[in-house]
């Protein structure tokens, strides 16, 4: 049976837990052969594509830190060396260090950008001249409603998720002539490690002020990001999709 994604390959950092994950199973199901990006997490990104080759898929995974450029570009030089093109890429890998400015240590400041900001440029960097040759592509990358609106305690990473919206609206308009598309998907609160360990009475405020009143799941993070990657939006490039029960109205 021939699906939307039949034939692509894509590259999703970050997939071994949480949204990546979401996003690497969903891209799967969708028929395309799905790149497993890990740093810390190899034995669940190996589960990962285990469970995408039991449901009749195929899948790789690959072990790079992303903030590295010169790891990222081994990782690209491997890729390309054995499936030849990578049609899609998502930019997921992202981790926080929240504390309030006056107490955010230049560490915090400059770990959380090298990853979520630099970790993109990176990977943009090293596969836009195989979406060029290609004359074609599809690049998502995974920002916030904190990029969008701002988020005390978040200085640093509001900053890089902000910096990605930016970086996303100028390699879209560099490349919208040789049909690659350049999209960010910016979620709300979402149930995954990374809010798991905030204090309840924080979750419970964050919850508070979602118009829909409830926190997103993977899934539905994944769902946006595949019509992204999919035929149906390659009229779309340069948009922020926020993804968020109704946050960043
Ligand atoms: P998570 O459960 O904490 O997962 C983070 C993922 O990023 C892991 O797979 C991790 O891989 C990967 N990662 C971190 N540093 C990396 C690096 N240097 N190189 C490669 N991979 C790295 O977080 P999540 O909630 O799924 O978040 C996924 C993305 O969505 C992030 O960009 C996050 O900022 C964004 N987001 C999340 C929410 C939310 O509410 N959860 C809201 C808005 C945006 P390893 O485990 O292999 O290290």
């Amino acid at each position: 049976m021939r699906r939307e994604l039949s034939g692509k390959v894509a590259l999703v950092t970050g997939a071994g837990r949480g949204i990546g994950k979401a996003i690497a199973l969903k891209l799967a199901e969708q028929g395309a052969t799905v790149l497993v990006n890990y740093n810390g997490s190899r034995e669940r990104a190996l589960e990962v594509v285990a469970k995408i080759e039991e449901a009749g898929g195929s899948a790789e995974a690959f072990g790079c830190n992303v903030a590295d450029f010169e790891a990222c570009g081994k990782m690209v030089e491997e890729i390309i060396g054995k499936y030849s093109r990578v049609d899609i890429l998502v930019n997921n890998a992202g981790i926080t260090r929240d504390n309030l400015l006056m107490r955010m240590s230049e560490e915090e400041f400059d770990t959380v950008i090298d990853t979520n900001l630099k970790g993109a440029f990176n990977t943009i960097r090293y596969l836009s001249r195989y979406f060029l040759k290609q004359r074609s592509g599809k690049i998502i990358n995974i920002s916030s409603v904190s990029g969008v609106l701002g988020n005390a305690g978040q200085a640093n990473y509001s900053a890089s998720k902000a910096g990605l919206i930016g970086l996303t609206k100028s390699v879209a308009r560099e490349l919208a002539s040789r049909g690659i598309c350049v999209n960010a998907v910016a979620p709300g609160f979402v149930d995954t490690e990374m809010t798991k360990s905030m204090p309840e009475k924080t979750k419970e405020a964050a919850v508070g002020t979602i118009p829909m009143g409830r926190m997103g799941s993977p899934e539905e993070i994944a769902e946006t990001v595949a019509f992204l990657a999919g035929s149906g939006s390659d009229y779309i490039t340069g948009q922020v999709i926020c993804v968020d029960g109704g946050m960043a109205i």
